[in-house]
């Protein structure tokens, strides 16, 4: 037996190491038969490995053997180091060993070279193999820096990480887009979002929190851009107003652009990321009205922007902007309420879909309790909310973005499906 776990990563080898005898693993990537000569490619996360065998020299065993593992088998491979310019890192492996650990069926659902191209359904049937694609295993690696680009920016600033539950007894909004579940001998819901929660921890004293967790969404629509299972981050921020967390959203989202544009892998995504300029442009939402109007798109007064509003007001403006100064009445009861039937809520916008929603939140018992009555709901389901904005509740404010669509938007993927692991939509439960 190969002692695998002493191996050395592809990149860890490089010419320098000569005449060396090196132990790898990984998958058999590719095989190429040039008759006299025979190259397998092994893959690791690292990269990639040149084996190459020449038939008069190899032991005749060990030479067939090679040819006939099939692609993608995980295999352990002991031999020379030699340098070799026109191999992946300026190096070759003269192999003496290989053991099979795991050989693969010979037909195999994706072709994870990408020379062959596949159908994002069939890449997601079989996510593990895509994952071993170049492309795909980059969009993951970008996603967990971008995550951890989070939580350091936000540890920097004093924010405490938290977790808020996932089965309620109540809905955030009181819309109907939620999963009932059973619970025990009752009716629960998977929560659509930690907002209620997060408020309630406003009158902790904790000042400044956040939660990077799933949301759950019973929306039927099949888009590109909703999941029903997605990833937000979301902040609360004791004693400041909607401006102050709309600065700290650029700042965050320019920072996280930032240190992707850093990420060698990028190349592997054609994207071409550039990193926005803070602070972003605002307009309120009479301007964009009044954008949409200049090119014959008339909107009432009071009405959301439907998706064509927000693609035909992206390519007018044509960088990440915000929309200010929404009417109360198209935002969510816990917006404060402002002049002229307007609140002080905010949406962040990317030219091609909405990546944040936020606002100053109302921290007046008598108001919320008044406002959510006036959105048709029942104050008697709100009560354990209602509750916290009793004993002292400083003003606060916060926002929630989708960690999804971000990425999708950066990376320039058009599908939010491509960014998460395993999708969940209309007619996906499985794998
Ligand atoms: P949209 O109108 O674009 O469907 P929304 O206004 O319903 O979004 P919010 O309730 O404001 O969404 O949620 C805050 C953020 O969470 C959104 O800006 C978005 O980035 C993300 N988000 C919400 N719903 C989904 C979803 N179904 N799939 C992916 N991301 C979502
Ligand atoms: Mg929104």
């Amino acid at each position: 037996m190969l002692d695998i776990q002493d191996r050395k990563y592809a990149n860890e080898i490089t010419a320098a190491n000569e005449g060396e005898r090196v132990s790898i693993a990984g998958w058999v990537h590719e095989k190429r038969d040039l008759g006299g000569v025979f190259f397998l490619v092994v893959r690791d996360i690292s990269g990639f490995a040149q084996v190459t065998l020449i038939r008069k020299k190899t032991e005749k065993e060990l030479f067939e053997r090679v040819k006939r593992v099939p692609r993608e088998s995980v295999v352990a491979i002991q031999g020379r180091v030699k340098s070799e310019q026109k191999a992946p890192n300026g190096y070759e492996i003269v192999p003496e060993r290989m053991e099979v650990l795991s050989e693969a069926s010979q037909v195999l659902p994706l072709d994870t070279t990408g020379k062959v191209g596949a159908e994002l359904d069939t890449r997601l049937d079989a996510r593990f193999m895509d994952l071993r694609t170049e492309r795909t295993k980059h969009i993951f690696i970008i996603r967990s820096h971008v995550l951890k680009a989070i939580r350091d920016f936000l540890d920097e600033r004093g924010f405490i990480e938290l977790n808020t539950p996932k089965i309620v007894s109540a809905a955030t909004e009181g819309g109907t887009a939620l999963f009932p579940i059973s619970y025990f001998e009752r009716e629960a819901f998977l929560n659509q979002s930690p907002q209620l929660y997060k408020q309630m921890l406003m009158a902790s004293g904790f000042d400044r929190v956040y939660e990077i967790a799933p949301i759950f969404r019973a929306e039927e629509h099949d888009t590109t851009k909703h999941l029903n299972e997605a990833t937000s981050i979301d902040i609360e921020v004791a004693f400041v107003d909607h401006e102050y967390v709309m600065t700290l959203l650029e700042e965050l989202v320019a920072f996280v652009y930032s240190k992707v544009a850093d990420y060698p892998g990028l190349a592997k995504l054609n994207s071409n990321l550039e990193v926005p300029k803070t602070p972003f442009r605002r307009i309120t939402y009479d301007e964009a009205i009044e954008l949409l109007s200049g090119v014959g798109e008339e909107i009432e007064w009071g009405e959301d922007f439907s998706t064509s509003a927000e693609h035909t007001l992206g390519k007018i403006i044509d960088e990440l902007y915000f929309i200010t100064d929404w009417p109360s009445a198209i935002k969510p009861f816990y917006a404060q309420p402002a002049a002229g039937g307007t609140c002080n809520a905010f949406d962040l916008m990317h030219p091609r879909v909405e990546l944040s929603s936020g606002s100053q939140r109302v921290h007046s018992y008598e108001l919320l309790k008044q406002q959510i009555e006036s959105k048709g709901l029942s104050a008697d389901n709100f009560e354990f909310y209602l509750d916290a904005f009793r004993y002292g509740m400083p003003p606060h404010a916060g926002w929630g973005l989708g960690a999804e669509r971000l990425l999708m938007c950066m990376l320039g993927i058009g599908n939010i499906r491509e960014v998460v692991l395993f999708p969940r939509d209309r007619r996906r439960l499985v794998p």
